[in-house]
């Protein structure tokens, strides 16, 4: 008798606990959910990198149409829609070169902002601007994409703290403090040690950017301005596109376990870069070469980076030399990694869109595929609280928290 309601006992447990969907659903029911739950949460992307191809595509208010459909990049607001993508930050970037002019590209920004604002402007019922989560939350509760922005490379903010405010009135949410060489802020993991980490005035830049609201991005920083970043913040840090090191061990402006690790236990939170040089030990390598033949060319040419011709040096060389596959799994991988080390609180998405010359995983090559990648979470295990943390939840907890802290210091 004492056995049996044991038993008893035991089955009444196993059938009140929530079951994971992976257990009580076929394959295709699992793809169907994986599909809903794209549109029924929220999903942040960290990083997109639509500014920056339509500059590269000469773009005018004529060819707004692009942003609603086009063959070119991954972004558009079909695929999107599709996948159920409502909030990519919208990254504002400065490439390395312009840190040396006079405005140290402040123009850039302004400019590539006014693009954001113009398709806001000119496509009021698909998008609208996103200053805070409750915002972004307004704008998908009235079926729009929200475009958040954040701007990468801190270079803009020039000698003047004051810049920092003014990014973060033209609505600003995060600045990476630098792209791949040092600049005057801090080191850059693409560069040598100038610094050893933040200069004099990158430690008063965090300081302005807590104070004032903005979230502080450590993607492509050096490990040391990390760790010092990570002893001074007030407030939680983001990695708005950077995955793990341990599985491209080369690539050094991904995050090692540790600084995952402390990036967690700040309360911060890591979304995850798609781009396959990043993910991929044996494609970061194939990445490495084509960079040191193609730069050997450039040398012999007298060629620029930006010249049009590398370009087209860049397409054939791929064409000549076929990058290894990447599978969707991969990301899934880096996942599962992440939320190991530091916890289901502290991962979300930062795809890289538009910027990494198409090179992304098999299943995952562009918004629309987000649901490829819900599904593939829920197969290994993860709840439906665990998609929506992924999705939103953690990113929003940490805006939150970057804009409480800025209240309390002012
Ligand atoms: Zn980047």
């Amino acid at each position: 008798m004492k056995q049996l309601s044991y038993v008893f006992l035991l089955l009444l447990a196993i059938s009140c606990a929530e079951k994971k969907p992976v257990d009580r659903m076929d394959d295709e029911a699992l793809q169907k959910y994986a599909d809903e739950l794209a549109h029924r949460y929220i999903i942040t992307d960290g990083h997109v990198d639509l500014p920056e191809r339509l500059k590269g595509s000469g773009f005018t208010t004529d060819s707004i149409n692009s942003v609603v459909k086009t063959k070119e990049g991954e972004f558009d607001y079909e695929r999107a829609k599709k996948g159920g993508l409502t909030a990519p930050f919208m990254s504002i970037y400065i490439p390395a070169d312009y840190q040396k002019n006079e405005d140290y590209g402040k123009g850039l920004a302004d400019s590539l902002i006014g693009y954001v604002n113009d398709i806001v402007r000119l496509l009021p019922d698909k998008f609208a601007h996103a200053k805070n989560p409750q915002e972004v939350e307004a704008n998908f509760k009235a079926g729009k994409i929200s475009l958040p922005m954040g701007m990468e490379n801190g270079s803009p903010i020039g000698t003047d703290l004051k810049n920092v405010k003014y990014f973060y009135d033209k609505g600003v949410r995060y600045i990476t403090l630098t792209h791949s060489k040092n600049n005057h802020i801090c080191d850059s993991s693409g560069d040598s040690a100038k610094w050893n980490g933040l200069s004099p005035f990158g430690i008063e830049v965090v300081k302005e950017m807590n104070r004032v609201g903005i979230m502080v991005d450590i993607s492509h920083v050096d490990d040391s301005t990390f760790y010092q970043v990570m002893k001074l913040s007030k407030a939680p840090c983001i990695a708005s596109h950077s995955s793990a090191r341990y599985f491209a061990p080369t690539v050094r402006r991904d995050m090692t376990d540790d600084m995952i690790k402390k990036l967690g236990e700040k309360d911060g939170v890591i979304s995850v870069n798609f781009y396959t040089a990043f993910v991929d030990s044996a494609t970061a390598n194939y990445q490495a070469r084509s960079f040191k033949e193609i730069g050997k060319i450039m040398q012999e040419k007298k060629l620029k980076f930006f010249d049009p011709e590398v370009e087209k040096l860049m397409t054939q060389y791929k064409k000549d030399h076929p990058a290894p596959e990447v599978d969707i799994e991969v990301i899934a991988n880096h996942i599962d990694h992440i939320v190991k080390l530091a916890g289901i609180d502290h991962v979300a998405f930062g795809s890289d869109f538009d910027g990494v010359g198409g090179m992304l995983p098999k299943g995952l090559e562009d918004p629309s595929k987000y649901p490829n990648l819900i599904y593939r979470l829920l197969k290994r295990g993860y709840t439906e609280s665990d998609i929506e943390k992924i999705c939103y939840k953690n990113l929003f907890r940490v805006w939150n928290k970057v804009e409480e802290v800025a209240k309390v210091s002012n």
